[in-house]
């Protein structure tokens, strides 16, 4: 079975202003090293479907919901800050749509049996995004939507998502602690949820957590590949493994590279591919090999495009 991006050019068109990092040329800069690398012929593409809103109340309150839907400005209108610099144009909710409605189509494709995994190239990105509130370049949490799709959709157990971008996922800590169903949160069903990040650094107020269903790993500033594969096969592997998930979602950003100003972590895309490796051999040994893989941060353009190369060629095996 091939491996698979899914992605709409008009996830590019939203825009938070002049000389914001998270911005359209992050996906161009994508496709452009997918192109140069040969991985275009590759994989199979596909275009995103936009999200049904029924769908988004999967992780969000419908007041939230509402909120960002009545306040999308329309051609014309000014900006609207949804939170703390997660700023809406008149492109944005069509991209938000796409975005999620992008990690709902992966999810269907990875369970038919088209693809062995699938890539989401799309943004914005959702892991800040709490049940309740927008924040840090988030509007809604496309993972936590798709995780919560999967389960109910296809009955499945247990499903385990992983976030390496370099800053917590504190919106989908969040929605798996506090909004998804309690009888999800046990030790043998449910969710697990393992985020890696820089620490002390933003969103700051992180607890402490090395038991499931969340698994915490900060990472000090000045941490390179080898702490940080250190950390990940002491915290990660092991939870992952007891665990069992019957689908993996990577919550895959890439601003903990060393050329990626965002951060100080210095990671290379060879850290990416090793870690897509051990989830990958995780995924074949519990989950029918599924994974459905989201892009959330890497801002600087060239090292995020070969950093993605590297986690594709990772979820294909090359
Ligand atoms: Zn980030």
């Amino acid at each position: 079975m091939p491996v698979g991006m899914i992605s709409h050019y008009r996830c590019g068109e939203h825009d938070m202003g002049e000389h914001h990092p998270e911005n359209g040329k992050r996906l161009t800069a994508i496709s452009d090293q997918l192109i140069r690398s040969g991985l275009d012929y590759v994989i199979r593409q596909f275009d995103a479907n936009p999200i049904e809103k029924s769908l988004i109340s999967l992780a969000h309150t419908q007041e939230y919901i509402d909120y960002v839907f009545d306040n999308a400005p329309n051609e014309g209108d000014e900006n609207f800050s949804v939170g703390e610099d997660s700023v809406m144009n008149s492109k944005t909710l069509t991209s938000i749509l796409l975005s999620a409605g992008a990690a709902i189509d992966a999810v269907d494709l990875v369970m038919n049996n088209t693809l062995s995994s699938a890539f989401c190239a799309t943004r914005p990105p959702g892991h800040h995004a709490e049940h309740n509130k927008g924040m840090g370049f988030c509007f809604f949490n496309n993972v936590a939507i798709a995780a919560a799709y999967a389960k109910e959709k296809y009955k499945l157990k247990r499903v385990a998502i992983v976030d390496f971008d370099v800053h917590h996922g504190n919106g989908t800590e969040d929605i798996v602690r506090n909004f998804f169903p309690k009888a999800d949160s046990t030790s043998d069903s449910g969710y697990l949820f393992c985020s890696s990040y820089q620490y002390p650094f933003y969103p700051f107020d992180i607890q402490e957590s090395n038991t499931p269903p969340i698994i915490n790993t900060p990472l000090a500033a000045t941490t390179k590949g080898e702490d940080f594969r250190k950390a990940i096969t002491e915290n990660w592997l092991p939870a992952l493994n007891k665990f069992k998930p019957e689908m993996i979602f990577i919550s895959a950003g890439f601003d903990a590279h060393i050329e990626d100003d965002m951060s100080h972590v210095s990671l290379t895309e060879s850290d990416y591919r090793w870690i897509t490796d051990e989830l990958k051999a995780i995924a074949e040994e519990h989950s029918q090999g599924r994974i459905v893989s989201l892009l959330e941060g890497g801002y600087c353009l060239s090292a995020l495009g070969r950093s993605v190369v590297a986690h594709i060629n990772g979820l294909i095996g090359n």
